[in-house]
């Protein structure tokens, strides 16, 4: 396995595993007063705290506070009349210095622990663990527990993500949907990548709420292909990316990882990168999209109530449940008949996964087109008023006028006059125009001494009806199209 190996960074050896106290030799404070006891260092509020006492001691005591705090220091500290009983723990690892500048050794002396608040200290401890070794501080589950009914479990992992992730009930039922969908990603066709959007703070926040619930997650600093090649495989971890610069590349990695069957790496070596992800970007860089994508604004709310940070014994309760989730409908999911047939065909899919996902319950799966409508509507726009769509739109209307061949600078006089109308700035030309239909699957022709453009023949007039329909644009029957049979045909397809 990767990176479980116990090892204890230390300079001198011989004194690293000495625990609770340090060797007699070990760290000579010059400063350090017989009184100073990590108590005074550890006590804010002392007002007769020397600067020294923040060193460690010169002999850690393992003898408990009360008997080693002098009566001045009790006195100042601001606490409750009844003192809460404390216990010395054992704590994590401390730096210090021994008695030569180069003798540096870990120490691990006691902490103050009030009675009731051991499962505190043992938190911090196993966080600092997590810190050092990835796989010690992974959410996972310890097993399994009942989780309900699929709703109630559903409303489980929302309510944590709203609180959590401080985010409105739209955002947070999406980011549910995708949760779920990570503990299925062997039983689904596609493993739909999460799209974050919103400020650096909301995406952190958004992706450390994923990295609790999420199936094996990952939370990972930018997108490093090299990198991923060492991760163990075996289940494949859900990926939580925090990458400000998506380039080309790693637009295409996301995009094709979605689904199985993409290879990365070199001959004899290659590695199918299929598993599902999450990525928090500033941007996305102009003219690209993720595919088989699922966006969601993080914008957090000030509506939502802030709940203190879940403890790891509550993250792995649900964790838990979310893995019973998992074996108990593995199968259905494999199995589901779920379908959005309404939905554009680049959502269809992604909303077809996430509904599969949620197990015998037609009203969240009904919730779920809801939540995916404004994404429908957002890539319908961005669709119709793109080069493309106005392109399409543009040829439509001349076709419809009855004219038999265009030129590139006439489609192009049409497309400026469009987005003119909405608002645009930009001025195509007609070499615009040429690269756009050669997009669309729509060839030009030199047509005499005009220069290029396109023949309008039946052929092309069809596919320019589809791509209408795709693109959303200059389908509705009006008096331009009245008569044009492909439109009526296209409306009742619609
Ligand atoms: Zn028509």
């Amino acid at each position: 396995m990767e990176e479980d190996s116990t090892a204890t960074m230390v300079d001198d050896s011989n004194v690293s595993q000495a625990g609770a106290a340090l060797p007699v030799e070990a760290p000579v404070e010059p400063a350090a007063s017989p009184e100073s006891t990590p108590a005074d260092a550890v006590t804010p509020t002392s007002a007769n705290a020397e600067p020294a006492s923040s060193v460690p001691p010169a002999e850690p005591s393992n003898v408990p506070a009360s008997d080693v705090l002098p009566p001045d220091t009790t006195a100042s500290v601001a606490s409750p009349a009844v003192a809460a009983q404390i216990q010395w723990i054992k704590g994590g690892s401390e730096r210090v210095r021994g008695k030569s500048q180069t003798h540096i050794v870990l120490w691990k002396p006691e902490i103050a622990v009030e009675a009731g608040y051991e499962a505190s200290l043992e938190q911090i401890i196993q966080r600092a663990e997590g810190v050092r070794f990835s796989s010690y501080g992974t959410p996972l589950p310890t097993g399994c527990d009942e989780y309900g009914s699929t709703k109630e479990l559903f409303t489980l992992v929302r309510k944590t993500i709203a609180e959590q992730a401080l985010l409105p009930r739209q955002a947070s039922s999406l980011l549910t949907h995708y949760v779920l969908s990570t503990w299925f990603p062997d039983a689904l066709p596609l493993a739909p990548c999460l799209e974050i959007t919103g400020s650096a703070e909301d995406g952190d926040r958004v992706l450390h709420t994923l990295r609790d619930l999420c199936r094996n997650p990952l939370l990972m600093m930018g997108v490093n292909l090299t990198n991923l090649q060492t991760i163990y495989w075996d289940p494949p971890p859900t990926l939580l990316f925090n990458e400000p610069n998506l380039t080309k590349q790693k637009v295409a990695f996301l995009g094709c990882s979605t689904r199985r069957g993409y290879l990365h790496g070199k001959w004899s070596n290659y590695k199918d990168y299929y598993s599902s992800k999450a990525i928090y970007l500033e941007d996305m860089p102009v003219g690209r999209k993720l595919q088989w994508s699922l966006q969601v604004n993080a914008t957090s709310s000030t509506a939502t109530r802030m709940a203190p940070a879940l403890s790891n014994s509550a993250v792995v309760n649900i964790q838990r449940q979310l893995l019973f989730y998992r074996i108990s409908n593995l199968i259905k999911v494999e199995n589901s008949a779920f379908d959005a047939p309404d939905l554009p065909a680049d959502i269809r899919p992604v909303a077809n996964a996430l509904g599969a996902c949620v197990v015998g319950s037609p009203e969240l799966q009904g919730q779920l087109i809801s939540l995916l409508a404004p994404q429908v509507e957002q890539r319908l726009a961005d669709r119709s008023s793109s080069l493309e769509g106005m392109t399409v739109e543009a040829i439509l209307s001349l076709s419809h006028q009855g004219k038999s061949k265009l030129l590139a600078g006439e489609i192009a006089i049409e497309v400026n006059g469009i987005a003119k109308a909405r608002g645009g700035r930009l001025e195509f030309k007609p070499e615009n125009i040429g690269h756009t239909l050669k997009k669309l699957g729509l060839f030009t022709k030199r047509l005499g001494k005009h220069g290029r453009g396109l023949v309008v023949d039946q052929p092309t007039l069809i596919r320019v009806h589809e791509l209408a329909q795709v693109h959303g644009v200059g389908l509705d029957v009006d008096e331009k199209n009245l008569h044009c049979l492909l439109c009526a045909e296209n409306t009742r397809v619609m």
